[in-house]
């Protein structure tokens, strides 16, 4: 089965949106591999979002990021990456509360930036971001 790296963001975690997510998460049949609370720093949310270091909205992403604590989950199942961001909806908020209004953003979030949750992009993406905050797990 496929996995895939949510973020439950800041203003998800202080708004106590996180129990209706993980509703969500397990009717729509994820299974959470692991979980953890972390306080990010602005070096590692600059590391993970690097793709977006040139971007006008950078600096005020690493301030949100960084603004209180992050729950992070790896999500399995069959088609994660894509049943994930479906799930989840676009990243504006105030878009998805028109087009995708039964989206996770859409209940939970806010606008373009406090959009509440994150999902990896692309199974490449997927891989890269669970080994980025979780250690790889020895098989023997
Ligand atoms: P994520 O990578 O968090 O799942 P995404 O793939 O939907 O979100 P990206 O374009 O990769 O969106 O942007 C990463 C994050 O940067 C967004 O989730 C949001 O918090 C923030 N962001 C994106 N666009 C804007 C914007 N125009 N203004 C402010 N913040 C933005």
């Amino acid at each position: 089965k496929e996995k895939t790296l949510a973020i439950i963001k800041p203003d998800g975690l202080f708004g106590n949106h996180t129990d209706k997510i993980k509703n969500a998460v397990s009717e729509s049949g994820f299974t959470i591999c692991e979980e953890k609370i972390v306080q990010l720093d602005e070096e590692s949310v600059m590391s993970f979002y690097a793709e977006h270091s040139s971007k006008s909205f950078f600096g005020s992403l690493v301030k949100y990021m960084t603004s209180g604590p992050v729950l992070l989950m790896i999500l399995e199942k069959e088609n994660a990456v894509a049943d994930w961001r479906a799930l989840i909806g676009p990243t504006d908020a105030r878009k998805a509360k028109i087009t995708h209004p039964h989206s996770i953003r859409a209940l939970c979030g806010q606008n373009s930036e406090k959009n509440c949750v994150h999902g990896s992009d692309s199974p490449q993406s997927a891989q890269r971001e669970i080994s980025f905050f979780f250690e790889e797990k020895s098989s023997g």
